[in-house]
């Protein structure tokens, strides 16, 4: 049950309240929505249904799910298990896609589903060529950057003694343009090359610093002055902020 926040009541099922019009979809603050595209751009889909789209995000980062269950308020249902280490071992293994697939490198697969809003459905235009696309008129402020990076970006030392920065696009491959002039009021001018965006040891730095500080969950992602401070962090995320098969 949850409450709505127009009425009062509460309802098994809030969104088909508010899209009988008897209530208001609840506004999304410019922070909501902004937060949403970034993470539309990474692991956040629209699944396909006929009419009142919901939004939901897959993964294994639990803290970070719990934050943004929390940030959506009313919007979204709460994190779920969607599969356990051991499912999504088993899966590989049985569709051939890694037949090898060994439960010990999996982590369990949680998931936040959102209520349906008009500005989900709005989103599902992504999705109008039969698969998500970005949208060329997008506007990549630092937040919605920010929680793209979250997704799909990382960080790696490599042998250089700084590192660089990339995010993965392979959804978006073919055009290489349209990707790279996303930043084009960004402080950085990545390039892309091989499924993702690359970013140079400067460029690094200064993308950092644009997206502002970390959302919960992925700090380790934005420790740029340390190899051994970020190896620590990212432990600490694939540890403590995920499980394995309920541990
Ligand atoms: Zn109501």
């Amino acid at each position: 049950m949850a409450t709505c926040p127009n009425c009062g009541d509460n309802f098994d099922r809030l969104g088909l309240h508010w899209w009988h019009g008897t209530c208001p979809y609840p506004e999304l603050s410019e922070q909501q929505r902004q937060m949403l595209v970034g993470l539309l751009m990474g692991d956040g889909s629209i699944p396909d249904r006929t009419d009142n789209e919901i939004f939901h995000l897959p993964m294994i980062n639990r803290r970070f799910l719990r934050w943004f269950d929390e940030k959506m308020g009313v919007m979204t249902t709460g994190v779920s298990l969607k599969k356990t280490a051991a499912q999504l071992a088993a899966h590989n293994r049985e569709s051939g896609f890694s037949p090898n697939a060994a439960v010990e490198n999996y982590h369990d697969m949680y998931t936040v589903w959102t209520r349906t809003h008009p500005y989900i459905t709005e989103l599902r235009e992504w999705y109008a060529t039969g698969e998500k696309r970005f949208p060329t008129d997008i506007e990549l402020s630092s937040t919605v950057a920010k929680f793209w990076y979250a997704c799909d970006g990382y960080l790696d030392f490599g042998r250089w003694g700084r590192p660089r920065a990339g995010i993965k696009a392979r959804n978006e491959q073919n055009r290489s343009a349209a990707l790279e002039s996303l930043f084009e009021e960004a402080p950085v001018t990545p390039s892309y090359r091989r499924h993702e965006l690359r970013f140079s040891c400067d460029d690094t730095e200064r993308l950092i610093d644009w997206l502002g500080a970390p959302p919960p969950g992925f700090s380790y992602k934005w420790t740029i002055d340390s190899k051994d401070r970020y190896r620590s962090r990212k432990r600490t995320a694939y540890e403590t902020y995920a499980t394995h098969n309920g541990k």
